[in-house]
């Protein structure tokens, strides 16, 4: 029995998801990202309460591109700031 271990890969995938969600990420990239999700179900979880805050937001605000300084407010309320720095330590 072993709890999820976030893997280098996450905190790789994670670092890449604003990009992924505007969906200027390169095509291989998403793949990986899309690949990696498939076998990481915390990682799914975290892109796709992103995602959908993300297209909530654009929706609500008349499909007005998101600045920067709101999509981090978005990443520090969901905690991914938290869940990369977990990713990073390792014990
Ligand atoms: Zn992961």
């Amino acid at each position: 029995m072993s709890e999820h271990v976030h893997t280098q890969k996450c905190s790789a995938m994670l670092g890449d998801l604003s990009e992924y969600i505007d969906g200027s990420l390169q095509a291989e990239i998403c793949e990986q990202i899309e690949e990696h999700m498939k076998t990481c179900d915390n990682c799914r979880v975290v892109v796709d309460t992103l995602r959908k805050t993300v297209e909530l937001y654009e929706h609500c605000s008349d499909n007005v591109e998101i600045p920067g300084e709101v999509k981090e407010r978005l990443f520090a309320k969901l905690e991914l700031n938290d869940y990369l720095s977990t990713a990073k330590t390792s014990k």
